[in-house]
């Protein structure tokens, strides 16, 4: 079968569906552009425009592939599955759980003709292994270590269609970063939906610093990338423990929101502008010359 595949938002967005990609590949499928037998779009839900946008995304793809099973996924599809699922176009709807799963409803829906199915528009309570997948000529991947965010920030509805805190288990997330250098990738960017709380739902002790001493330490000669991080991950022990590393990407995007403390009060931010300061000041020291960014 021929499967095309497309995503709106952020990098694990991106990387679910690389790993969709992947899956597809190994059951045998081939990826195309346009005129596939069934088509998957990973859909976003964190802007106000992003309704319009994947309505628009959901219409270049059946304009694409007029004769394509449509399966429409990810945040926004567990937002609103009867915003989706009331769409001509829209022949399936799959929630941001039980991803594995969507290659085969395809499949089934190609071969038996059949529409109208539903997938994962539960919150998951474990993190799903989804192999990382590396298109083609590509020598950087993405590797999801996290799903979900507990903060319910004011203004955010990732927690609600993401669900509670999730944790790749340590021991997968370093077997797929050595699998990923086995396999030739120069540059891994670690992300997920909010990397700072890694390993909080885990009965091992272990926090996002920990595992990426290990990633640095085992794989020196890939370097590694951080996605966005909450300020106060910016503590000494990261920074102490870390600056060691020549492997570690010396990027940081320390997410601030705002510059007021007012308003990071009645955004439920945990954080104040003097705290992001000195952390942003503890990463210039320990990463001499890095690169911080931030929204
Ligand atoms: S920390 Fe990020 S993902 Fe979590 S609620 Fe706040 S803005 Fe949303």
């Amino acid at each position: 079968m021929k499967f095309c595949f497309a995503a709106l938002g952020c990098k694990v967005n991106l990387f679910e569906t690389q790993a969709l990609e992947q899956l597809a590949r190994e059951r045998g499928h081939e990826i195309v552009a346009a005129g596939a037998d069934a088509a998957v779009l990973n859909t976003c839900a964190v802007t106000s425009v992003s309704e319009h946008k994947n309505i628009r995304a959901v219409h270049r793809l059946r304009r694409d592939n007029p004769d394509a099973v449509l399966a429409v996924c990810g945040c926004f599809a567990q937002l609103d599955p009867e915003r989706l699922g009331a769409m001509e176009e829209a022949d399936l709807v799959c929630g941001t759980s039980d991803r594995a799963a969507v290659i085969e409803l395809c499949e089934k829906a190609v071969r038996e003709g059949q529409r109208g199915g539903r997938l994962g528009l539960e919150n998951a309570n474990t993190f799903e292994l989804l192999r990382a997948g590396v298109p083609a000529g590509r020598t950087r991947a993405l590797l999801k270590i996290q799903d979900g965010c507990d903060h319910y920030c004011t203004y955010c509805i990732i927690p609600y269609v993401r669900g509670h805190v999730r944790s790749m288990p340590p021991a997968a997330a370093l077997e797929e970063a050595r699998r990923l250098a086995a396999s030739g990738v120069r540059e891994i960017v670690v992300t997920g939906i909010e990397i700072a709380s890694y390993g909080i739902d885990l009965q091992e002790k272990i926090g996002l610093t920990d595992l990426l001493c290990r990633m640095l330490a085992e794989n020196p000669e890939v370097r590694f990338r951080l996605g966005s991080l909450e300020p106060r991950i910016a503590d000494e022990s990261f920074c102490g423990r870390l600056k060691g590393f020549p492997n570690l990407a010396p990027h940081f995007h320390l997410s601030l929101q705002s510059g007021c403390d007012a308003v990071l009060k009645r955004m439920h931010r945990r954080y104040s502008t003097i705290l992001y300061r000195e952390n942003a000041a503890r990463l210039r020291e320990a990463f001499p010359g890095c690169s911080l960014t931030t929204i």
